[in-house]
């Protein structure tokens, strides 16, 4: 199957072929005929797969059809809705892309910078708009978008969106959006409350699904170490040496243990560096950029700043502690094996992890490949006293977790 058999015009052709896209992946040939003869989707696809030009692409030729004939100023047509500004970004870089060759505008707005350059950009006109819900939102409120002349609306990562807490901007979002209009829902796993809302957005959608809902990506392989606590950064250090992994995104839980990871492989004269929710959004772009130029080997991030940083061909992820979500553990893994590349997810697991593993074996219905031939293997030597404290701490703020989690599900 080619871009030209899914009737993709030759303006857009062009670009793909610059981004030596040689054949659509497969939401790509699920999506692209279905948007294209303007019905709704109800997509569950993980990143990595090539979910966005799924979207993107039709979207960009369908309003490039009408813009051909129109003189008259940008309407904005399409809005796209994701839940971080990295995601964000990186659908509007993909949008530019993909668009060069036509005459399709497009906008990226999100929260935690000024909106004067953003709202400039808005009033030259732009057909197409990329916007996280806040920033979204305010600016509607403060006249500076209009969603009237919406046609297609995108709503993707729904279920990274419930997770953030963001029901409540997407119900308003819902009020103001015509109700003529062509609807796309993506999300990587399919809950119950998901599909509640998606029936709230679609009528009657065609459904797609790339990989089962909550599988992990067929491109990764996993793999398992047990090990101590103590013992984790000696052997995140033999993994890395002995695998001769030079990039890697690695997961920390919090923003604190990302700063700690960091601060132990700088000791070892790694090149890391963290990304999380406390660094600038500035600070967060340099280092991104540094990691794909390869200035940075090891990027450690907690799991939200990693929702929608995308990195070609990223081969190794390392879960530094077991989610207690499952769900997160089968977000984290699909940041590698993107596209079709082959991905390696390797997770570090303590004892009071264990439980942890079962979950997630569960959610995925496979069993991880145990590695226990190497140097720091699960013992039973109990805890100091100052471990034990710790511990305690640790365990009463995954739990506050696990509840917000349970409560905000039960929420929709
Ligand atoms: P996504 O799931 O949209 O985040 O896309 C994952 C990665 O796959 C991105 O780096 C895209 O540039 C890349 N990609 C998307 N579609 C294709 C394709 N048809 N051929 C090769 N790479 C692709």
């Amino acid at each position: 199957m080619t871009f030209d058999q899914l009737h993709i015009v030759p303006s857009i052709l062009k670009a793909l072929k610059e981004k030596n896209y040689s054949e659509p992946t497969s939401i790509q040939q699920k999506a692209i005929p279905i948007v294209l003869n303007r019905q709704d989707v109800l997509a569950s696809a993980q990143t990595g797969t090539g979910k966005t030009a799924a979207f993107a692409l039709p979207i960009i030729q369908l309003i490039h059809k009408i813009e051909s004939k129109s003189d008259g100023p940008a309407k904005l047509r399409s809005l796209i809705v994701t839940p971080t500004r990295e995601l964000a970004i990186q659908i509007a870089d993909n949008i530019d892309f993909y668009s060069k060759y036509t005459k399709v505008r497009h906008a990226v707005i999100f929260g935690g910078v000024k909106q004067h350059h953003q709202v400039q950009k808005l009033k030259k006109g732009v057909h197409i708009l990329v916007a996280t819900p806040g920033r979204l939102l305010d600016l509607i409120n403060q006249g500076f978008i209009s969603l009237d002349d919406i046609k297609i609306f995108v709503l993707d990562e729904a279920d990274r969106m419930l997770d953030m807490g963001f029901i409540h901007d997407i119900n308003k979002l819902l009020q103001i959006l015509p109700q003529k209009r062509q609807s796309l829902f993506f999300s990587a796993t399919m809950p119950d409350n998901i599909v509640r809302l998606s029936s709230k957005i679609l009528t009657n959608p065609s459904k797609i699904e790339v990989s089962a809902v909550s599988s992990a990506a067929d491109t990764v392989k996993q793999y398992l170490y047990y090990t101590n606590r103590l013992s984790k950064k000696d052997l995140l250090l033999h993994i890395l040496r002995t695998e001769n992994i030079d990039r890697v995104l690695l997961f920390s839980r919090t923003k604190h243990g990302a700063d700690r990871i960091v601060r132990n492989l700088k000791k070892q004269k790694i090149k890391a560096a963290a990304i999380h929710g406390d660094k600038a959004q500035n600070q967060r772009q340099k280092v991104l950029k540094e990691f794909k130029q390869g200035q940075i080997h090891v990027l450690v991030a907690t799991d939200i700043a990693a929702r929608g940083i995308d990195i070609d061909k990223l081969k190794y992820v390392i879960n530094y502690d077991i989610p207690n979500i499952a769900e997160t553990y089968v977000h984290r893994i699909g940041r590698s094996g993107r596209a079709g590349e082959n991905g390696i997810a390797i997770s570090l697991c303590e004892p009071e992890e264990n439980a942890y593993i079962k979950d997630i074996e569960k959610l995925i219905d496979q069993k991880i490949k145990r590695i226990s031939d190497h140097p720091f293997p699960q013992t039973d030597k109990p805890m100091t006293a100052a471990e034990k404290k710790e511990w305690q701490k640790e365990k009463q703020r995954r739990k506050q977790e696990f509840f917000a989690h349970r409560k905000k599900k039960r929420m929709y």
